[in-house]
């Protein structure tokens, strides 16, 4: 009954420096598997980082 989940399955958080604060946080994954989402620790600006095929190799982002 469980579906097939993602083979590469690594972790379902993000490590990410805010660019609009520059502080560092965690965003998670959201239930789909589709994109990271999280929001600033600072600020509380939402943000999301869409997961591509290979997943995501970028590590800095901004909040918007
Ligand atoms: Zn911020």
């Amino acid at each position: 009954m469980a579906k097939n989940e993602n083979i590469n399955e690594r972790k379902n958080y993000l490590g990410i420096m805010f660019n609009c604060c520059k502080v560092y946080g965690r965003i998670y994954k959201n239930k789909e598997g589709t994109a990271y989402v999280g929001r600033c620790p600072k600020c509380m600006r939402t943000i999301k980082v869409p997961i591509g095929e290979g997943g995501t190799n970028k590590r800095f982002f901004n909040a918007q």
